[in-house]
């Protein structure tokens, strides 16, 4: 195994889903709707793929949602030039990271953190830099992610002349922290002063809960020029396995994904690619009216967010409200003394507890460890991440299969 590989061996997602394969639990977690797309995307995509034009079916170059994306940052964008569409966000992360960071260059990374990050950085012979999000003192209230913050002299420290980029995720996964302006500022300054790229992951940009607002760095004065933004039509349009996503930036940026790209993937699937620009096209009408399913997603996803702190609390978690995103963090360890933990082997209790929870209870969550570094994993150990973008008939499944267990 080459060097620049080792310590990526093992994946979250494919370990948990073979889990979920054996044990069949009430499944939070992966982050998927376990219930149907918008109509209109699914027929959109079967009108394209029964359409008169068959050339759908064959290599297309890169195709553009540029109007879209326009409306939204206030700019144009040049859809040869400073936008690509790719195979998931997780493509364009990809690109970005191999793309720009060069042996020895550091990459400032926020924890907790979108666990590819990681890997994808050391893939490119970056040194990867962390930074948690701390939480402030919260005794008594619901804890919300907008207690979670970063400490913004640990932040300034971080940055110096090796440092190449910092990559951003806003909404957060696993945390569901929305940065607030303020928060962008303050890290938009550092990027210029020191020249540093900024690597934003939107993948959930239209799932953020009243009154926070998502607000996209690449907008921020003298930003534009050195943000690079990610999106994912999976998220967008809940069809994750659709893995249709995009970059987008200045064109002296982009190139640099475009030689990754043309080299690696070369184009996407033409297809998917048609049908999302029929369901961008749709909502490009409606944006921000109440019908508009981006904001009819975060209307339905709110309540369901509500029903889970709600039974989590119940069963005496201790549930982070998250403020956008469909993820929540809990804390579990009141629940401690309930569970077997020498049963498991892992070596950090959030792997023990989910995958004890797996097995004796039929609920599966994710273990947070795993979207922080080597040496801040102990930050994590006490966690679990459910997710809620699940049918409310599975959402009621999971809260009576923790009271029957408590
Ligand atoms: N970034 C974040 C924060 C995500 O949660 C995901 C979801 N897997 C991705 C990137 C990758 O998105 P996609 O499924 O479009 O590759
Ligand atoms: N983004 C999703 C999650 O966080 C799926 C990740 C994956 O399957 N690799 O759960």
């Amino acid at each position: 195994l080459p060097k620049r590989y080792e310590g990526s061996e093992k994946s979250v997602w494919v370990e948990y889903i073979q889990l979920a394969l054996e044990y069949k639990p009430l499944n939070l977690g992966q982050g998927f709707p376990d219930y149907p797309p918008p109509e209109y995307i699914t027929n959109a995509l079967s009108k394209v793929a029964n359409g008169e034009n068959y050339m759908v079916h064959q290599y297309t170059r890169g195709f553009h949602f540029q109007n879209f994306i326009q409306k939204k940052i206030g700019r144009e964008i040049n859809p040869e030039t400073e936008i690509l569409t790719t195979l998931g966000a997780y493509e364009a992360l990809f690109s970005t990271i191999t793309g720009h960071v060069d042996e020895g260059d550091e990459v400032i990374i926020i924890e907790p953190f979108f666990d590819c990050y990681e890997p994808m950085v050391r893939y490119a012979g970056g040194i990867p830099r962390f930074i948690p999000l701390r939480s402030k003192d919260v005794s008594n209230s619901r804890p919300s992610s907008a207690d979670w913050v970063l400490d913004k002299d640990e932040l300034a420290g971080l940055f110096n002349n090796k440092t190449k980029a910092i990559i951003l995720n806003t909404p957060n996964n696993p945390l569901g922290k929305v940065f607030t302006e303020q928060e962008l500022i303050h890290i938009a300054d550092l990027c210029k002063k020191w020249n540093v790229l900024c690597i934003s992951d939107e993948v959930y940009e239209w799932i953020v809960y009243k009154p926070n607002k998502h607000i996209r760095i690449a907008t921020l004065p003298g930003m534009w020029e050195r943000t690079i933004t990610i999106g994912s039509a999976g998220k967008t349009f809940s069809v994750t396995g659709w893995k249709l996503g995009w970059a987008y930036g200045p064109a002296n940026l982009m190139v640099n994904l475009q030689m990754i790209h043309q080299n690696s993937v070369y184009t996407g699937v033409t297809p998917i690619q048609e049908a999302a620009a029929i369901g961008f096209e749709k909502e490009l009408k409606r944006l921000d009216d109440d019908e508009s399913y981006f904001v009819s997603l975060a209307r339905e996803l709110e309540s369901k967010r509500n029903f889970m702190a709600n039974f989590l609390s119940d069963v005496g978690m201790k549930p982070i409200v998250p403020e956008g995103g469909y993820f929540m963090i809990a804390d579990w360890s009141p629940l401690e003394s309930k569970v077997d933990l020498n049963s498991e082997k892992d070596k950090y209790k959030d792997y023990r507890f989910t995958k004890w929870m797996t097995k004796n209870i039929g609920l599966q969550g994710i273990p947070p460890t795993a979207f922080y570094s080597k040496p801040n994993k102990s930050l994590a150990e006490n966690l679990v991440r459910y997710c809620f973008i699940k049918k409310d008939q599975n959402l009621e499944e999971a809260a009576s299969i923790l009271r029957k267990w408590k």
